[in-house]
């Protein structure tokens, strides 16, 4: 379960975030491209953009189940 209180500082203020677990498999941007982002040096996702409609909240929630390692939240 992804921890608000270790977000990634590139993350834009709101419900969804990435946190420091993220291992940089890139998931998350093919699932949410609207929404998530790789940092500058690909090391990290993060969410540039928080979703503004139900297809982009659908794709973030697609992203957070299926991230491997649980480092997205959306408590934020
Ligand atoms: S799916 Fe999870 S581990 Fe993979 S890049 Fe996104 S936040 Fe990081």
């Amino acid at each position: 379960m992804a921890d608000k209180t270790n977000k990634i500082s590139e993350n834009v203020s709101g419900l969804f975030y990435v946190d420091d677990q993220c291992i940089g498999c890139r998931l998350c941007t093919t699932a949410a491209p609207n929404n998530f982002k790789m940092n500058d040096n690909e090391s990290t996702a993060y969410v540039y953009k928080q979703p503004e409609n139900n297809e982009e909240t659908h794709d973030c929630e697609s992203a957070l189940d299926e991230c491997p390692v649980d480092a997205i939240g959306n408590d934020g």
